[in-house]
């Protein structure tokens, strides 16, 4: 068996140590003589996996006690339809951010429930985000969406905005866990899993209560945060393997020290990547240095004839998966809470080998 280091910008790579005990208990979990994804989801077997996840995700981003933390279906484009859905409570109007691919995605969404508010956007042809004091919020907005982190082109926010009273909702899906958040400032913190959390099928919703059980007409069960949050989730089946890897996965980050701990290997992996890109003329990431993910570095070569090349030598050299997104084109490194230093030092060493013998 020999492992390649996956820089996938999602579904991503996980920690080797957390497939390893998968691994262990997959035909039999501490003796119930069944796998986790064969346990009914109301016994008390899977009742305590599910508890323990959501006490350590809670621990670990120190949520708050008014907030409720919810394990469902659906992924994060659920979420595009289900914050409108919940969060409008009679108003008419939200505003969102558009900072790249994924804003975008989720103004169009809302659009089909309200009208939206542009109160901030990257400058046109600039990788960066709208500077802190020039949004332009509406103070009748029933919401304020985000983006932190634009997971396709590279850019994340060096700020939390300013909303007042309204309620700010983050899709924090390429960048939770990556370092502490202070939820008390959100209304709702969402993510799809496969990046940061776990296995794809699983969506982490944050959502602070007052902001709970008041849905547009017509609002489907599935789409009502009431519903599944009176239900610990367990309204219907919930995502079950992949709520029990994402439990591993937070035992992890606490066997590592927390997000504390993360956020200063986060900030060192990413610190060396764009130290070797911005000390090269051959490789280039556009983005403002104010405005640069820890968690996706797009960058391209400066003959782009030599992409495929590159691509190909990389995989050989155990470094897969580093083709840019096709909107933006060159590569993308995504480099995880799971990609290890060592990775992300591989990967800068074989960048500067490609260099010497192609630039
Ligand atoms: C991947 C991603 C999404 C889409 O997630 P799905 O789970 O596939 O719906 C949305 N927003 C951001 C920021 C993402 O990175």
């Amino acid at each position: 068996m020999s492992r390649v280091y996956n820089f996938s910008a999602g579904p991503a790579a996980l920690p080797e140590e957390v497939l390893k005990q998968a691994q262990e208990e997959m035909l039999d979990w501490h003796g119930a003589g069944m796998s986790v994804m064969e346990m009914s989801h109301r016994g008390k077997e899977y009742m305590s996996i599910a508890a323990q996840a959501e006490a350590d995700l809670r621990e670990l981003m120190s949520v708050p006690e008014n907030y409720k933390v919810m394990f469902l279906q659906g992924g994060a484009s659920s979420q595009f339809a289900m914050v409108p859905l919940n969060l409008l409570r009679g108003k008419g109007t939200a505003d969102y951010i558009n900072t790249g691919s994924w804003s975008k995605k989720a103004i169009s969404e809302a659009k089909r429930f309200c009208e939206v508010g542009i109160a901030g956007a990257s400058p046109e042809g600039a990788f960066s985000v709208p500077a802190r004091d020039a949004l332009d919020l509406n103070p009748d907005a029933a919401y304020v969406h985000y983006t932190p982190n634009e997971t396709i082109q590279g850019i994340e926010f060096p700020y939390i905005p300013e909303t007042g009273g309204v309620p700010l909702v983050g899709d924090f899906s390429s960048t939770i866990l990556s370092r502490p958040v202070d939820v008390s400032r959100y209304g709702v913190i969402y993510a799809g899993a496969q990046k940061n959390i776990g296995p794809a099928g699983l969506t982490v919703c944050i959502v602070r209560e007052d902001l709970i059980g008041e849905t547009l007409q017509g609002t489907p069960a599935m789409f009502d945060y009431k519903i599944h949050a009176d239900a610990d989730s367990m309204y219907n089946t919930p995502p079950t393997y992949g709520w029990y890897l994402a439990g591993l996965v937070f035992q992890w980050l606490k066997r590592k020290g927390g997000l504390e701990a993360m956020a200063q290997i986060n900030e060192r992996k990413a610190g060396k990547l764009y130290a070797a890109i911005d000390g090269s003329d051959f490789y280039n990431n556009p983005v403002d240095p104010q405005c640069r993910s820890w968690m996706n570095v797009p960058f391209t070569l400066a003959d782009a004839e030599l992409d495929a090349t590159f691509l190909t030598e990389a995989a050989q050299a155990g470094l897969k998966t580093l083709k840019g997104h096709r909107s933006v084109g060159g590569m993308r490194a995504s480099i995880y809470n799971a990609m290890p230093e060592e990775g992300v030092q591989a990967l800068i060493d074989f960048m500067a080998d490609f260099e010497k013998r192609h630039g």
